[in-house]
């Protein structure tokens, strides 16, 4: 093992007592329930961290309103984006210590943490602060009868929603918050944050540096504690307007119904998929396979929008799958702290047990497993890459979501076929086509039912660029000039003169 040093600030802040970030301070919540953080690169507790009740939710859910009709409301919309500005600059800052403590609670490879939670997350607060002075509505035309000589004029605005409850997953605990929070702040809006159980550290040393960056108290406030406890009351709660949810179909579709039964919620909901990348023949098998390690294994292929079916000619399946088994049994597996880790282990062990069990599934299925397929030696929850051939659509690895590094191959002899198999699936967040032939590529992609499609990459966001699903994977969209409209009300205003 090489691993980096971790920082004096790490090892001090995961030595304080953790709790909750309620209107600018540091809130200890209920001692007497606790839970522990788990590194899963060893299986050993880095921190504990205190429950947050129904004490602590209100008072989240008082100190966001509070700031929303006062504070917050009275801040412009240039300062808006320049708190925004000043808070990616303390992310980037303060980077090492944010990276080194995501790698820590989620075995995440520190190159990727450094690059997507930090220089990623300030590249999207920065384009959200732009955001912040352009949300405009419209002059619009009336063509009312004029009876007496009256005109009239028409005209919309946009009201910012109110107080968001963002729930967070826990395989981008910083990015994905950021993505909320600055969606949110820009429309001006404020947020109460629910970070997973597995990964609840890293937030509250952003809100801390949201606070040194000049947010207001109560503009951001994170809770910590349990999904079905905490994160429920936070979205029945009287003061919510909007609820910003990331995570898996199931849980999404609870969190949905709960918003609309609460008085009709706004909600946002990025949910989870089953995403597919397909290989066109005129793909060299050395393309194909780079091809393949982008879209499905990176982070241990725990990417929402990677992909986990993978179609490929049937005359290039064996030499896609032997070229792919050599690359992965090059790539390095091992701790998130060494620089030179490719692959880390699986988040937590609930997931791990879950992989190990769709390992199972497989096998018991007669799916060939043509390479990984098991558990890895030692401390910690690591898995093998794995290399799964399907017999047909039904089998559940080329159904169900796995989240992890497991690619399922299918092989195809003509792209009518394989357009219906890419669509064979109730989810629709992303999809990828690979192919020189651009014609072909354009003429395709309408025809696939996903909320993005890449043509020769995939697993690439950009804020410029509207993000979410279609189908069973999400509804709403992220980034782009598409947030907007679930952040904020749109309002109409008629008169007569
Ligand atoms: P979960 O759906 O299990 O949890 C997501 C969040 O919801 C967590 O904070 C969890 O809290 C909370 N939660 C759980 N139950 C409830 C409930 N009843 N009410 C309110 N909140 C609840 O997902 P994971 O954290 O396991 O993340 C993995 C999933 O997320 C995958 O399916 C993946 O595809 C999806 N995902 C989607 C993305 C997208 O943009 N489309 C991006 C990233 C992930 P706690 O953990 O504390 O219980």
């Amino acid at each position: 093992m090489n691993e980096i040093n971790l920082l004096a600030s790490v090892t001090t802040f995961l030595q304080r007592s953790h709790g909750h970030y309620i209107n600018g301070v540091a809130v200890p919540g209920q001692e007497n329930e606790t839970f522990s953080v788990i590194n899963p690169a060893s299986g050993e507790a880095l921190a504990t961290v205190n429950q947050g009740g129904e004490s602590e939710i209100n008072q989240a859910m008082q100190a966001a309103s509070a700031a929303f009709h006062g504070v917050w409301a009275q801040t412009s919309p240039a300062e808006r984006g320049n708190c925004l500005n000043r808070l990616a600059d303390l992310l980037q800052k303060n980077g090492e210590e944010l990276a080194q403590l995501e790698s820590l609670c989620s075995g995440k490879p520190i190159q990727l943490s450094r690059m997507l939670d930090v220089g990623a997350s300030a590249d999207y607060l920065r384009y959200f602060a732009g955001w912040s002075t352009k949300i405009t509505g419209e002059t619009l035309n009336v063509s009312l009868p004029s009876l007496k000589g009256e005109k009239y004029s028409a005209f919309t605005y946009r009201d910012p929603i109110g107080v968001v409850v963002g729930i967070i997953p826990w395989n981008f605990s910083i990015m994905i918050a950021i993505w909320k929070l600055g969606a949110a702040l820009a429309c001006g809006c404020t947020i109460v944050l629910k970070p997973s159980e597995y990964t609840p550290l890293t937030l509250l040393r952003v809100a801390e540096l949201a606070k040194e960056a000049g947010i207001p108290d109560g503009v951001i406030n994170i809770v910590n504690g349990s999904g079905a406890r905490t994160g429920s009351s936070l979205i029945n709660h009287p003061q919510c307007a909007k609820v910003t949810f990331t995570g898996s179909v199931p849980t999404g579709i609870s969190v949905g119904k709960l918003a609309l039964e609460q008085g009709l919620k706004r909600t946002t909901l990025e949910l989870g998929g089953k995403n597919a990348a397909a290989f066109l023949s005129d793909m060299t098998v050395e393309q194909m396979v780079d091809g393949i390690l982008e879209a499905g294994y990176l982070y241990q292929g725990q990417i929402c929008a990677a992909a986990e079916r993978f179609y490929i000619p049937s005359v290039h399946m064996d030499a896609v799958l032997t070229l792919l088994s050599e690359r992965l049994s090059a790539m390095k597996i091992g701790y998130p702290l060494d620089e030179s880790t490719e692959m880390g282990p699986l988040a937590n062990k609930a997931h791990y047990q879950k992989i190990l069990s769709l390992f199972e599934k497989a096998r018991q299925e007669g799916s060939e497993i043509v390479y990984g397929g098991h558990a890895l030696e030692g401390p910690g929850f690591f898995v093998a890459p794995t290399i799964i051939k399907a017999k047909s659509v039904e089998d559940t690895l080329m159904k169900e979501e796995t989240f992890g590094p497991i690619g399922t191959f299918l092989s195809y002899d003509d792209e009518e076929t394989l357009i219906s198999l890419m669509n064979a699936t109730p989810f629709g967040l992303s999809a990828s086509l690979w192919t020189n032939n651009l014609s072909k590529a354009m003429r395709m992609t309408p025809r696939i039912e996903a909320g993005i499609v890449w043509i020769n990459m995939h697993t690439f966001l950009d804020p410029a660029v509207p993000f979410g699903g279609s189908k069973s994977s999400g509804i709403g969209r992220e980034f782009g000039s598409a947030f907007i409209e679930h952040y904020t009300e749109l309002k109409s205003v008629m008169m007569r003169y």
